[in-house]
């Protein structure tokens, strides 16, 4: 007897559609094909609609621990489950920063409490902290250690004596936030007396591609797997292509560097790190989708509206993103930029893939009934009341994108119709992980 049959529903894989029915059970995809007659406790008709995986945001920053009028578990969850994500990674830049064991439990008993999406959760490297990181990876409790370059204060800002102990010692995934702060430090100088600089100016993609040519340098020496977050810049993608070929080197592209680019003139609606780049960079990393770029990620990353009305060097970098995603590179797909073939592998089965997310990622028997259901072409406008993020507010809100998804399910239950939230605080669970893939 199964708990649902999901009937005549076109399902997407990385490697093609079929239009087939699915069985859940017990939170699983229990079969996939011809299920007429078959008892079950519910049914679906999905005839005309497109059944994608749950997507898998491997970067998100939920806030809480310490800035909850900018997200929490609960409201940040709501975002992604709204937007058909319905795994997150969250960021340890939170207060405190997830830097030790007792900050990672703490940060675990939050999101148990109140996420409505599964999730796991990053470590952050910090001057001595390599050890105690590397067990909470052995143990398969964070789901990678991330490390910042740059773009950050604080015990995370890392120098090269510390990332190249994490580089050496950290097993599984490391996530780079590669901006080089000897550039960012200099061009923020040379802007100073400046009330308006542009943040483009500021933070240019020199500091991208030192940081990068760095990481490509310390991987040759001591292999190891890197993902590169938000990768902004052809510069970066051109050195990529001449190294990666031989290197264990992942890269992420987010959202916002494929919507904006600095001909949008947003100010500090948009100002975030690395920043949006000019229209060449945008467009170069469109092509990219369909080569160097293995997932795609929002960066979520809210702030108050009264914190981004500040002046330039007062008002915060990070712009919401976790429920514009999916809907944006629907649209997408719909303008016939980019096929649903590769959305799913870039936005749910490759991030799950690298991070070792458990039954995550894949519409298949045995996998986990994460499934996001949407009406092919149907599109309309943002509005920002329809947003479920704390912050109220998105660079998006007046565009035109894809439709809220149907339906949205996390291991077979409905936690979002229509872009309306019918799960409760609590019922997301940390991701379980796979095993470590080389033998650190
Ligand atoms: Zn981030």
């Amino acid at each position: 007897m199964y708990d649902r049959i999901i009937r005549h529903a076109t399902i997407v894989r990385p490697e093609g559609q079929i239009r087939a029915d699915i069985g859940i059970e017990d939170g699983k995809i229990s079969a996939i094909g011809e299920l007429d007659g078959q008892a079950t406790r519910a049914e679906t008709n999905a005839s005309g609609l497109v059944l994608l995986p749950g997507f898998v945001d491997s970067h998100v920053h939920f806030r809480c621990p310490g800035h909850p009028a900018k997200e929490d578990w609960f409201s940040g969850s709501k975002a992604a489950a709204a937007g058909g994500v319905t795994s997150v990674c969250d960021m340890p830049n939170t207060s405190p920063p997830t830097v030790s064991r007792k900050d990672w439990l703490q940060k675990e008993a939050l999101a148990a409490q109140q996420s409505i999406v599964d999730y796991g959760i990053w470590a952050g490297a910090a001057a001595g902290n390599a050890e105690e990181i590397s067990e909470l990876i052995r143990e398969r409790l964070a789901c990678g250690v991330k490390v910042f370059m740059g773009a950050t204060t604080g015990p995370l800002l890392v120098d090269d004596n510390t990332l190249a102990e994490h580089f050496q010692l950290t097993p599984g995934v490391m996530g780079v936030h590669a901006e080089d702060e000897t550039v960012l430090s200099h061009f923020r100088d040379l802007g100073r007396g400046q009330s308006t600089p542009d943040h483009s100016v500021l933070r240019p993609p020199e500091a991208a591609v030192k940081a990068v040519r760095r990481l490509i340098e310390l991987c040759e020496t001591w292999p190891r797997e890197v993902h590169i977050c938000h990768l902004s810049t052809a510069a970066e993608l051109e050195l990529l292509r001449a190294q990666k070929k031989q290197l264990p080197i992942t890269v992420e592209v987010c959202t916002h560097h494929l919507w904006l680019s600095t001909q949008n003139a947003l100010g500090n609606w948009m100002k975030c790190n690395p920043p949006i780049r000019d229209e060449a960079d945008r467009l170069a990393m469109w092509e990219a989708l369909e080569g160097e770029i293995d997932t795609l990620a929002s960066d979520h990353a809210p702030h108050t509206k009264e914190e981004k009305e500040r002046g330039y060097w007062d008002a915060p970098s990070g712009i919401p993103g976790v429920e514009t995603t999916l809907p944006l590179m629907l649209r997408g797909v719909w303008e016939g930029r980019l096929s649903l073939e590769r959305l799913v592998a870039l936005g749910a089965e490759r991030p799950a893939q690298i991070f070792a997310l458990q039954g995550k990622g894949r519409i298949d028997v045995g996998y986990d009934a994460d499934m996001v259901l949407v009406e092919p072409q149907a599109m309309r406008t943002l509005q920002a009341r329809d947003l479920q993020t704390r912050v109220g507010w998105s660079p998006f809100a007046g565009w035109k994108m894809a439709s809220a998804p149907s339906e949205v399910l996390v291991r077979g239950r409905t936690v979002a119709r229509e872009g309306k939230i019918v799960a409760d605080a609590g019922s997301g669970r940390k991701i379980p992980l796979g095993p470590l893939t080389k033998a650190d």
